[in-house]
């Protein structure tokens, strides 16, 4: 028999880490394989760290999610690892700074319709970590990790796949009107990114106002029909990205105008995955977790969210653009009503489910932590220096409660990289809405930071960008 040299390789290692006897073992946590928990990830497009009524926003309503929360545990500095859509989601897979993989460009930031790339077959994602462990995977809603046929999720590990292959912007009709006003016009008409089974397009033009109801309803018949095993379910959601769309039903009946209606539908959607996990029986053996790719499309004006306090939004690695909502939800394990001021970050994820499954991640080089610790209250840990990267240029890192910024930009339109030097520091504790530059008052602090950049460079390798190479169009 041939076994894949992955195969090989992952059961050695995970022969010496027996006989070394360093397992990832968490603490109080159970990880034979008959409780392994199942694994539920909800990510939501462009929602902003303040778009929740559990991080203060006044207006739009999300019972679900602030239910989850008193249930769970709430993060109040938890990231996203990229600015925009097609980095962050790679990072979230892989547990990598996309840098590392090439899934990240200056000028193009995400994959187009017209893209060649995707995720490189040779990273290993939580879907393909968690099969080895036996694990039913599924995934609905938006990749933009490649939309042809060898980039979709089936090729990444997922078991089934229903969703839109990148964002619902993407593929304007041809008669749609020019510039940003067709994104004000609630216009299904305007918009065509497909819809997707497996690898085939099953519907050229859905209309997008069904799209969250359809996304809840194949989340809800993957974990009834895998109850029985364990199961990784990842649910991306099409929205809130422009332009947006909402059901009859949350149509028009947030005070929160039609994005309010929208976060109120996902906010919905949520509350049908935690009542279907509770009314199976699984709630105390499934992890969910709930976040967001990136922040607020801000000039969107009130069709793009709300990073609260923090300093602009998506497209930008100031907070608003990379710190998210974060929650996390176990009955029984994590513990309610909890509220975390420990970072946390997207890229967590794969090795705190690593950990939990006691799957090998020692193929990987991550740039993720095992927050079980945090998650199950039973200890600390210990995080590297974060980076915030914007396409492949390192713009700011963060230490503690310090972050610098060597470089600044807009989040869009066509502004200047401003170099900074020294660079500009902020006391996220003091100061979260980056305000004050105390640049002058702690050089110590600067250098510190300075070579936590340089050592986390010396580790980078550089890779060919898969956001560069485009379908040539066909000659006539
Ligand atoms: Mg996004």
């Amino acid at each position: 028999m041939h076994l894949p040299d992955r195969v090989v390789s992952s059961v050695l290692a995970g022969l010496v880490a027996f006989f070394a006897c360093d397992l990832p073992a968490v603490e109080g946590n159970d990880v034979r394989a008959a409780d392994r928990p199942n694994i539920i990830i909800i990510y939501a497009d462009d929602l902003g760290y303040g778009d929740l009524g559990c991080y203060g926003h006044p207006t739009i309503r999300t019972p679900n999610l602030d239910r989850m929360a008193a249930e769970g545990m709430r993060f109040t500095e938890f990231y996203s690892a990229a600015e925009v859509c097609t980095p962050s989601r790679a990072a979230l897979l892989t547990g990598r700074y996309p840098i590392r993989n090439g899934m990240c460009h200056d000028q193009f930031r995400v994959l187009r319709n017209n893209s060649l790339g995707g995720l490189p077959k040779n990273e290993i994602t939580i879907a393909e970590m968690l099969k080895e462990k036996g694990y039913s995977t599924g995934m609905v809603g938006k990749w933009h990790l490649g939309h042809l046929p060898e980039h979709l999720p089936p090729h990444h590990g997922f078991d089934s796949y229903f969703g839109m292959p990148y964002s619902n912007d993407m593929l304007p009709a041809k008669d749609a009107p020019q510039g940003r006003e067709k994104f004000f016009v609630e216009n299904n008409d305007y918009w065509k990114t497909p819809l997707i089974r497996g690898t085939e397009v099953i519907e050229e033009h859905p209309d997008q106002r069904t799209l969250t109801k359809r996304y809840t309803e194949e989340a809800v018949q993957f974990i009834r029909a895998k109850k029985d095993q364990p199961f990784f379910l990842y649910m991306a959601h099409t929205f809130p990205h422009v332009p947006l769309f909402a059901s009859e039903d949350f149509h028009g009946k947030s005070p929160a105008g039609l994005y309010g209606d929208v976060v109120a539908e996902l906010d919905w959607s949520v509350g049908q995955v935690l009542e279907t996990l509770r009314a199976e029986k699984l709630e105390t053996r499934t992890m969910v977790m709930f976040s967001s790719d990136n922040g607020p499309w801000l000039i969107f004006d009130s069709h793009g969210g709300s990073a609260g306090m923090l300093r602009d939004g998506k497209g930008s690695t100031w907070e608003g653009g990379m710190r998210v909502p974060g929650i996390f939800w176990w009955p029984g394990k994590i513990p309610a009503g909890s509220v975390q001021h420990e970072m946390g970050c997207t890229m967590d994820l794969l090795p705190t489910i690593a950990g939990l499954v006691d799957a090998s991640t020692r193929e990987q080089q991550l740039d993720g932590t095992n927050i079980a610790p945090l998650l199950l209250g039973t200890g600390t840990v210990d995080r590297a220096p974060y980076m915030y990267y914007r396409g492949t240029e390192l713009y700011a890192c963060r230490l503690g409660p310090w972050k610098a910024h060597f470089i600044t930009k807009a989040a869009y339109g066509n502004p200047k990289a401003e170099p900074q030097e020294p660079p500009l520091l902020y006391h996220l504790g003091i100061d979260p809405g980056e305000r004050w530059n105390e640049a002058a008052r702690q050089p110590d602090v600067i250098d510190s930071i300075r070579k936590a950049v340089e050592h986390h460079r010396s580790t980078v390798q550089p890779v060919e960008s898969q956001l560069e190479k485009v379908i040539q169009a066909k000659t006539p």
